[in-house]
């Protein structure tokens, strides 16, 4: 059995979710990698994982399912005696549109796949920290800035998962488990296509202090940093990722 530390990473195929894995596998960490949908994209990242010497075990599951993830926990808890880190990754958004053109089904889904999914994780990991642990919850600079005219609903979810990271920080301190979160804006990665733009970063990058877009590794070594022990006395705490926003 391995005695390296343990780390889930919820939507790990591609993008944010996949640089965390990457960098984690560098400093030693076995790896638990989820994806929804795309299985390939995922093999690849893993191919790339197991190059670092450590264990990677690939989990297909929609983590916005209380059903998909408790059966995710239970593959971990079939492969590994514990859990030492969770990063909350996954998320999505939709076309943008102004709040007056929305739809309940969409608002839900986005709360659903952003909030929702959290919350459960959170909750299924909690439960394998025996010896304390480590949550990093992946938030957006939209929580702060508020996406007017774009997606105010995906905005609004990851306000409230902040709110979750402040909240359970304080909850969960007492056994040692400390949760923070990183706020990325305008990170090259395939997310904004989903978006309605693919080219969204370059269009608004000029906006940024840092006049550029950011690269998936510079989100994942903020990650990295809050969900290690080398922030050890932090917790209920944000690393804006945002070139300055
Ligand atoms: P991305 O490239 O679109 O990748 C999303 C990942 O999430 C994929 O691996 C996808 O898996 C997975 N996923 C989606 N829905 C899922 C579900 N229901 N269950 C499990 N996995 C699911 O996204 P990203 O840009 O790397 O974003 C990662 C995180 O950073 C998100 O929380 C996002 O809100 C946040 N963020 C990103 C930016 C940015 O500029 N990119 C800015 C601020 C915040 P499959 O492909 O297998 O379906």
């Amino acid at each position: 059995m391995s005695s390296n530390p343990v780390v889930l990473i919820t939507g790990a195929s591609r993008g944010i979710g996949a640089a965390t894995a990457i960098h984690f596998a560098r400093h030693g960490y076995d790896i638990c990698l989820n994806y929804k949908t795309n299985h390939v994209q995922a093999k690849k990242v893993a191919q790339q994982v197991e190059g670092f010497g450590v264990k990677v075990v690939m989990l297909q599951a929609d983590v916005s399912s209380e059903e998909d993830v408790i059966a995710m926990f239970e593959s971990i808890d079939n492969t590994f005696t514990k859990l030492d880190v969770l990063v909350n990754n996954a998320g999505i958004l939709k076309p943008q549109m102004k709040l007056i053109d929305m739809d309940a089904n969409r608002i839900n889904e986005i709360l659903m796949m952003n909030v929702t999914s959290a919350f459960l994780c959170c909750k299924e990991a909690i439960k394998r920290m025996h010896n304390g642990g480590s949550i990093v919850n992946v938030s957006s600079g939209a929580a702060k800035t508020g996406s007017a005219n774009e997606y105010i609903d995906y905005a609004a979810s990851k306000g409230a998962l902040d709110t979750l990271t402040i909240g359970l920080a304080k909850e969960v301190a007492q056994q040692n488990i400390r949760v923070n979160g990183v706020r990325p804006g305008l990170i090259y990665t395939g997310m904004h296509r989903d978006g309605g733009e693919a080219e969204r970063v370059d269009r608004l990058k000029q906006k940024l202090p840092l006049g550029r877009g950011g690269e998936p590794e510079e989100v994942a070594a903020a990650i990295y940093f809050l969900g290690s022990e080398q922030a050890s006395f932090t917790t209920g705490s944000f690393i804006d990722v945002a070139g300055g926003l």
